[in-house]
């Protein structure tokens, strides 16, 4: 099998875009997936009971519903 220079140039470009069509494809389901955890809001645990529970992403304090005690969501940014 014998390949000539046109056909190598585009056997070439065409593995370029599939190279970028599978980056570009990671890069949008990177978006949805961060999109999706915020829109979910983020997770809380209890300081005084340990318990883990979601609070809307507006919110940065909330009443644990196992002790109800204060419990403040510390920024991790
Ligand atoms: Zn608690």
């Amino acid at each position: 099998m014998e390949i000539d220079a046109q056909t190598g140039f585009f056997l070439y470009l065409f593995g370029w875009l599939v190279l970028l069509g599978v980056c570009w494809g990671r890069e949008l389901w990177r978006v949805k997936i961060y999109d999706w955890a915020l829109s979910e809001g983020r997770v809380c645990i209890c300081e005084d009971c340990h318990f883990a529970f979601l609070i809307k992403s507006g919110e940065s304090v909330a009443r644990c519903p196992r002790c109800d005690e204060m419990c403040t969501l510390r920024k991790r940014y």
